[in-house]
This record gives C-alpha cells, sequence and structure tokens, in this order.
C-alpha cells in the first residue's frame, strides 16, 4: 500500500514536472480564445496594381463566393489583400533606372480591375486590407535592378507588372533585400511609406484599412508601430515573425510567435493564418476541408491563405478547386460562419459571447486539440502518461 502511495506520488510529481517544464505554451493555449463555432475566410493577396486581367477573374470569383452561404445565410468571404502600385517601367526605362516612377491603382489603365473589387465588396464577398502600397521596397527594386538585367527588365517593362515574377526576397516590402542577408529600414522612412499608403487606401476604398498582412510575412515591431499610428487593428501572420532576408534569401531573423488574440506591443490583434490552399501548386479541394475541422476542434478561426497567381495562371481549375473546398467545407462543419478579419478581431478583443466560448469543457476540449502542436510536448506527454488524463478532457478526432 505504501509502495503504491509512493509510485502514484511519483507519477503526479512526473507530471507535475513535465507541465513545469512546458508552463509557457501550455498557459498562452489556455488563454488563446476559443470559438463557439467553426469560423472561415478565404484570405487572398496580391490583388489591385498589376496585370489587367484581374479584373475578369475578379468578377468570377465574386460569383462563386456569392453562391456558397453560411449556416447564418451569408455568402462566402474572400479578403483582398490589397497593393496599390506598380512600376510605371516606361518612366523608369527613360532615365535608365536613376529614379524610381510608380503607376498607381488610381490610374484608369486598373479601372476594371478597382470596379471589379468595388462591385465584389457592395455583393458582400471581398473584403480589402492593406497589403502594402506596392509589393517591394522601391529604392531595393532599383539597386538590384542596377546588378540583375532580368530584374531590370522587369522594372522596365512596358505592360503592368506582376511582382510574384520577382526574386522572392525582392518581394518583401519591409527590408531592403536588394544585399543578402537584408538590411533594415530607417524607423522614419518606414512611418512616411506607412502614413502614405493608408492614404492612398483611403482614398480609393473610403475607409482606412482595418487590417494589414506584410508582403511575403516580413516585417518589424517598427512597422506595427507605424500600422498602429495609422488605426491598424489586426495584423495577419503566419504564427512568427520573421524580420529579415537572410542570407540565402529566405524570410528570418524570427523575434516574437503569436497566437491568435495576442496583442502587438503597439495594441493591434494578432491573428494566425495558417492553412494554405494554392490550387495551382495541386492542393485538392479536401485540404480546406480538413484545415477548416482541425482549426474547428482547437475552437479556433480558420484563415486560408491563397494567392492572386491560382486565378491568373488557371483560372477555370482554380475557381472550380475554391467551389468544390468551401462546399467540402460546409459538409465538414455544417455550422461555419464566414466571417471578416476585423470582425474576428473585434469579438475576441470584446469577447464577445456569440462568439467566443465562456463554458469549461468546450475550452477544455480546444485547449486538449492545441497541445499535440507545442515541440516534444505530446513525446513527453506519452512518456510520462500524462497523455492519459489529457484524453479525460476531449479534443482529440
Ligand atoms: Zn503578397
Amino acid at each position: 500500500m505504501a509502495l503504491t502511495g509512493a509510485a502514484f506520488s511519483a507519477v503526479l510529481l512526473l507530471w507535475a514536472g513535465a507541465l513545469f517544464v512546458f508552463m509557457k505554451p501550455l498557459v498562452a493555449r489556455w488563454r488563446e480564445p476559443v470559438f463557439r463555432h467553426p469560423v472561415l475566410v478565404i484570405e487572398s493577396d496580391d490583388w489591385g496594381a498589376g496585370p489587367p486581367g484581374q479584373a475578369a477573374v475578379l468578377n468570377r470569383l465574386a460569383e462563386t463566393m456569392s453562391r456558397v452561404r453560411d449556416s447564418r445565410g451569408r455568402p462566402a468571404l474572400m479578403t483582398l489583400g490589397v497593393i496599390l502600385e506598380v512600376p510605371d517601367g516606361p518612366r523608369i526605362a527613360a532615365v535608365d533606372c536613376a529614379g524610381y516612377h510608380a503607376l498607381p491603382l488610381t490610374d484608369a489603365r486598373f479601372d476594371a480591375v478597382r470596379a471589379a473589387m468595388q462591385s465584389g465588396i457592395a455583393a458582400g464577398v471581398f473584403v480589402p486590407q492593406l497589403h502594402g502600397q506596392c509589393h517591394y521596397w522601391p529604392p531595393a527594386l532599383l539597386a538590384a535592378a542596377r546588378r540583375d538585367e532580368a530584374v531590370r527588365a522587369w522594372l522596365t517593362a512596358a505592360e503592368p507588372a506582376a511582382t510574384e515574377a520577382l526574386p522572392s526576397p525582392l518581394q518583401s516590402r519591409w527590408v531592403d533585400a536588394s544585399v543578402l542577408p537584408s538590411r533594415p529600414l530607417a524607423d522614419a522612412e518606414i512611418h512616411d511609406a506607412v502614413a502614405n499608403e493608408v492614404s492612398v487606401y483611403q482614398r480609393i476604398f473610403g475607409h482606412r484599412p482595418r487590417v494589414a498582412v506584410a508582403t511575403t510575412f516580413v516585417w518589424t515591431g517598427a512597422v506595427e508601430a507605424a500600422w498602429a499610428r495609422m488605426g491598424i487593428e489586426a495584423i495577419v501572420t503566419p504564427g512568427r515573425r520573421a524580420t529579415c532576408r537572410d542570407a540565402s534569401g529566405q524570410p528570418g531573423c524570427v523575434d516574437a510567435a503569436m497566437l491568435a488574440g495576442e496583442r502587438s506591443l503597439a495594441g493591434a490583434t494578432y491573428l494566425v493564418r495558417d492553412v494554405y490552399f494554392e490550387p495551382a501548386l495541386g492542393h485538392a479541394p479536401q485540404r480546406l476541408a480538413d484545415g477548416l475541422a482541425e482549426r474547428a476542434r482547437q475552437g479556433r478561426a480558420c484563415l486560408v491563405e491563397t494567392h492572386r497567381f491560382n486565378f491568373l495562371q488557371q483560372p477555370d481549375a482554380s475557381l472550380a478547386a475554391l467551389e468544390a473546398g468551401l462546399a467540402a467545407a460546409l459538409v465538414a462543419c455544417p455550422t461555419l460562419w464566414f466571417a471578416a478579419p476585423a470582425d474576428i478581431a473585434r469579438a475576441i478583443r470584446q469577447r464577445d459571447p456569440a462568439w467566443i466560448e465562456t463554458r469549461l469543457r468546450p475550452r477544455l476540449a480546444a485547449w486538449r486539440a492545441r497541445l499535440d502542436e507545442i515541440p516534444r510536448f505530446r513525446r513527453v506527454a506519452r512518456l510520462t502518461g500524462l497523455a492519459l488524463p489529457l484524453a479525460l478532457l476531449g479534443g482529440r478526432a
């Protein structure tokens, strides 16, 4: 009897030790809000200034989204991460890349693109958000063009360019990646650039952006501070903040990790976008439904990343895959809500009881479902037997 009691105490001590070691990520996932319903939004970046073929495909996307309704009868939502300018190639060529000239989204050449965006916004299927004035840092692009013939050809092309064709490091707006590893920008430059792009966005859409998503997910605390000063309430992240391009050109210098609902130092609410659905890369429709079902088990809103290039390169196949993916999502989670990121962030901030779970059992089950993502925790829980009591909380499929 004494031996059994001692063994039991030893096991409890072991469990307490394991919980103590993983205290920080465990507590963070307990504090993270739990959504009462499955929540889904399709997040699509890179729209705006760029190839004129966007207008036709945006109109088709709006039709596709309108055909799909959630349990409240609301249409499927797609955020448009908007880019507000591309290079004016002929003008840059005329000065031999000695200076930069922009072709803004307000140019008459983009009338049809703007009209397609506005029509989808009016129909309640598109929600614009700030991706950036441009999908690069202009001085970095000019510097690269002086050395690299391919970048020079891109920068001076006669037709509005697709930034997807640029070398990946140069697609980051908030660093100078003309050299690798990239160099940081001055805070004052960032502040001025953000103030400018927010006012341009406001002139086009009639209101300031509330949500920002950095190009290539490379941004810094200084960018967040500038966004906050200009009224950005929510920042879409991949769950970590990369602040540079490293020596090999990859996003690096990660200085923060975040869960949905955590606040930036400057006050904005972080959201996490971590389901990737790029039909042109071979992603099947079921991937969207599986991503949603997993986030729903975790009590998380599901933000799905997809890019313009899918719909420009393979419009028929990508539109069909998106519609099939949305249909599969409704089968997997019939009670799902389509919702915009700004509304998701507001619900989190206000702990809106219509959205956010307060009952203990569902919160415990969602917490349990989140634990497997903590590096090494699953293995430790299995080896120590802690997995057994945790399994009683539910949360597994
Ligand atoms: Zn982008």
